[in-house]
């Protein structure tokens, strides 16, 4: 078998690009946990456009991509020291910071007009390339249609998007394949808003203990009803197919019928009509990584159901059982 060189788009692919992205267009790129939806941050009906193209509702704010860690302090103040450190120590890379905004620089509609924005810096050479030559902040939640299973591939974006983007950069396969840890710096101890491809167990290790943001149960067919936290729907992620915890799933179902989505190969694996294992040696960041693509090929066999298994709630496994606990709400 021979190794296949990683996608990387051409220079002039990239200008084109960052001239979309500075016109006002939008365009759909790889970061190293999920495909981005890319706009302008900073005009607003570029990134009204990023809402329309997703039909996502307009109180789920986006994420502000930069490209370093100054770009990112002139988007939001103050700092608190325990956000500086995280900035620190893992950008690039998937942590998300929520702060105070600085709200000459990030309009309203990036943040569905609260007072505070979330940024990071992707660790991943192409979306940075694009930021720089955009010149710009670049606001981008995950490329897929809202609710749905986010792309962790250039052909999952086409699938999902198609013709309604103005760009698609392929990056290749995204390495972490779920989104960022994402925590909060506003009004008092700092908060886990979304557990991620970074384990809380190193933020913690850092800082010191994170508070969990409480969770809350409705679904994102409530479109026009604000969450308690923005954007922490409980239903999301979500296949066509009815996915359950397997705890959870009824017991009429037929599993020669049904997908089983694990971490190892099961006992019983051949009475199953098709079985994703992520990581038979018990690897969590891999699993992670296969975890959407996954999904989407259980997804495409017209199925009674996908019964997934809870995984370890450990590491990366927290960010996998969150993802698949909102894909099952019906
Ligand atoms: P996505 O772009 O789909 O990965 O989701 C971005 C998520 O970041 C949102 O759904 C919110 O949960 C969170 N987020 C973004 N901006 C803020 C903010 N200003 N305050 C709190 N959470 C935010
Ligand atoms: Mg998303």
């Amino acid at each position: 078998m021979c190794a296949q060189a990683p996608a990387r788009p051409s220079e002039s692919q990239l200008a084109q690009a960052a001239r979309i992205i500075r016109e006002g267009g939008v365009v759909a790129f790889p970061t190293e946990t999920v495909y981005g939806l890319g706009a302008d941050a900073t005009c607003p009906e570029a990134v009204a456009r990023v809402f329309e193209i997703k039909n996502r509702p307009r109180f789920d704010p986006l994420i502000v991509h930069v490209a370093d860690a100054p770009a990112a302090r002139a988007l939001a103040a103050p700092w608190p020291q325990a956000a500086q450190r995280l900035a620190d120590r893992f950008w690039p890379g998937p942590v998300t910071l929520v702060l105070p905004r600085r709200a000459e620089v990030i309009p309203d509609i990036v943040t569905a007009g609260l007072p505070t924005v979330a940024i990071r810096v992707p660790d991943h050479p192409v979306a940075i390339e694009l930021i720089r030559l955009a010149g710009v902040p670049i606001a981008a939640p995950s490329a897929n249609r809202f609710g749905s299973v986010s792309p962790t591939t250039a052909a999952h974006v086409r699938e999902s998007l198609g013709n309604a983007v103005d760009f698609i950069l392929d990056g290749g396969p995204c390495r972490a394949g779920v989104e960022s840890t994402i925590i909060s710096f506003v009004g008092g101890a700092p908060t886990l808003l979304r557990p991620g491809a970074a384990p809380i167990e190193e933020i913690e290790a850092l800082i010191g203990p994170v508070e969990r943001a409480p969770q809350r149960r409705g679904g994102a067919s409530m479109a026009d009803e604000a969450p308690l936290a923005p954007g922490m729907l409980d239903r999301h992620y979500a296949t066509a197919t009815p996915l359950h915890l397997r705890g959870e799933a009824p017991a009429s179902l037929d599993a020669a019928r049904c997908g089983r989505l694990c971490l190892a190969p099961p006992a019983d694996a051949s009475s199953w009509r098709a079985v994703e294992a992520l990581s038979p040696a018990g690897d969590l960041r891999q699993a992670a990584a296969g975890l959407f693509a996954a999904m989407r090929r259980l997804d495409a066999l017209g199925l009674d159901a996908i019964i997934a298994d809870e995984f370890p709630q450990t590491g990366l496994g927290l960010a996998i059982n969150d993802r698949l606990r909102r894909a099952s709400r019906r």
